[in-house]
């Protein structure tokens, strides 16, 4: 049986008629950067986040990297992040001149871990980004506490994350200065090339948002601040405005998938329960955990599953069992930030982030994709079971 790590096209196919519509839409119009279709999305995004702002870029990254120029981050300024993250998190600090300085990994979720934090404050700190990794919040309480006691901003890298919320309820992204979201294709909400978007509660910073996306021009040609091109397509806008009112229906099939492997690998005996740190004879594979779980009554999202991430050991030759049995699985991330070449220098790679090299060392990601069949969860849980016997 073929599972691959993910397919869009069953997506596709439940909406092509629409999506196809909104594409020959921007085509008849002629209206192919910004416009109507990204003030449309624009709207529905600060309703569905409750953010005061929301303001359409051109990528994840740009929405980071634009973020970082709002709040006036300066070459030689210092940015904490966590080590264990996708690149861009770290890489856009470095274009500013600015240095990312990393922190190490909760066990449990892999987020930052926030009593890491103020060991790493200086007076150069001016900013933190926490990472909602693979669609579970980070501990924002926490970050928002020691933030606010050193005067520091926080800008949420929510890339893997739209729609999840907070305990509290909020969404995430909303919580800190600025929150940063990925259109990328295989985000929850995926557009149709790049795209991404910057979020505020503050008016004032999504103003300035604003203004970045176009060179910092206003009126056009004329430059008070240095901007760059940070626009979102209309054709990106279109095929979202589809896709946002499914958004919410996808993640629940993808936290519905995400509890049938936990059942079935603690059924099969390789799990005793989720959020286990470390292997024993009872648990050869450490399951992902929700930390805050969803009831019934008031279901919350409190992890949207953009990836379901298991550890285990022998990681890179169950994978290539996996791959002979046709089933597709990825490491997010293999190298952590200080370990990589580029960043090498670095004061901060010195340090030893053993929670991170254990996760890259261990973890593989599951296909969890919302189109899943039961039958294909089945299948890759019962051959992890036959790798783990042998
Ligand atoms: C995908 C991702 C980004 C970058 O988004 P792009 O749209 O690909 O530029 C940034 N941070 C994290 C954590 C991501 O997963």
């Amino acid at each position: 049986m073929k599972v691959p790590l993910l397919d869009l096209v069953g997506q596709y196919k439940s909406l092509k008629t629409e999506l196809d519509n909104a594409i020959l839409r921007v085509a008849e119009s002629q209206y192919f950067i910004l416009g109507p279709e990204v003030d449309k999305l624009e709207k529905s995004l600060c309703e569905y986040l409750g953010v005061k702002s929301a303001i359409g870029v051109s990528s994840g990254t740009d929405a980071l990297l634009v973020s970082l120029m709002a709040i006036d981050i300066q070459p030689g300024d210092e940015v904490i992040l966590p080590t264990y993250s996708f690149f861009a998190t770290a890489g856009v600090v470095s274009r500013l001149n600015a240095v990312p300085v990393f922190v190490d990994s909760d066990p449990i979720t892999f987020n930052i871990n926030p009593e890491l934090i103020e060991e790493k404050i200086t007076s150069k700190t001016k900013a933190i980004i926490p990472v909602h990794l693979y669609g579970q919040s980070a501990e924002m309480n926490r970050i928002m506490e020691i933030a606010k006691k050193y005067n520091l901003k926080v800008i949420e890298d929510g890339a893997q994350a739209i729609g999840v919320q907070y305990e509290d309820g909020r969404m995430v992204g909303s919580i800190g200065d600025l929150g940063c979201f990925s259109f990328f294709p295989s985000k929850n909400l995926g557009a149709y090339g790049d795209g991404g978007l910057v979020v505020s509660m503050d008016e004032k910073l999504g103003e300035k948002v604003k203004l970045l996306r176009v060179h910092g021009s206003h009126p056009k040609y004329y430059h008070k601040i240095i901007g760059g091109n940070f626009r979102l397509d209309a054709i990106q806008a279109a095929v979202l405005n589809v896709k946002l009112p499914h958004l919410d229906s996808w993640s629940e099939k993808r936290r519905q998938n995400a509890a049938l492997y936990t059942k079935l690998f603690i059924e099969k005996g390789l799990a005793e329960a989720t959020g286990k740190t470390t292997f024993d004879e009872r648990n050869k594979v450490l399951l992902p955990r929700a930390i805050y779980e969803s009831n019934k009554d008031n279901v919350k999202n409190y992890h949207i599953y953009n990836q379901y991430i298991i550890r285990t050991q022998n990681r890179d030759e169950l994978r290539a069992f996996l791959l002979k049995n046709e089933i597709v699985t990825e490491i997010y991330y293999p190298v952590p930030f200080h370990r990589q070449e580029c960043f090498a220098n670095l004061a901060s790679s010195k340090g030893k982030y053993p929670v991170a090299d254990f996760a890259a060392d261990n973890s593989i990601a599951l296909p969890i994709f919302p189109e899943l069949s039961t039958q294909q969860i089945e299948f890759v849980v019962e051959k992890i079971a036959a790798f783990c016997e042998k």
